[in-house]
């Protein structure tokens, strides 16, 4: 039986779709086995369907993946910055826990170190609670865009 290509090209979206008749799809089917130029229409039709439903997909996952990103960022901030702020008041704490007191020569035996690094912890965590709410920020605002 000899079809016209153009005939064929009709139906191709129909067969695609499995919504043609039975006849339609034999004729079809007849078709493309001699067809070279329509099986390549056919699988054009396949590859354009996979790659809107993989575009889909992957438009949803990479969504997903930002929005747990941003969530992980966020939290890994807030326990960085409490880690902070408990190391700067642990060094003032053991600073005034282990006190001061004048040696046998007359020097003055203090821990000073804790000093720079109870500074060093504040500064860390006020670096770490403005990234935290930065983090945060950014986050609400893609949700509320949504
Ligand atoms: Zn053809």
């Amino acid at each position: 039986m000899n079809i016209s290509c153009n005939v064929i090209r009709d139906l191709l979206p129909l067969y695609h779709d499995q919504v043609c008749s039975e006849d339609s799809r034999r004729l079809v089917e007849e078709h493309l086995k001699a067809c070279p130029a329509c099986q390549k229409e056919l699988d054009s039709y396949d590859k354009e369907s996979v790659q809107s439903d993989n575009l889909e997909e992957a438009k949803m996952i990479q969504n997903t993946a930002r929005i747990w990103e941003k969530n992980r960022l966020a939290s890994f901030l807030k326990g960085a910055m409490i880690v902070s702020f408990l190391a700067c008041f642990s060094c003032i704490a053991a600073f005034n826990l282990i006190g001061s007191y004048i040696a046998d020569d007359g020097t003055l035996v203090e821990p000073f170190g804790f000093i720079p690094i109870a500074w060093l912890f504040a500064l860390l965590g006020i670096i770490l609670a403005v990234g935290y709410a930065f983090a945060r920020r950014i986050g609400k605002g893609r949700r509320n865009t949504k």
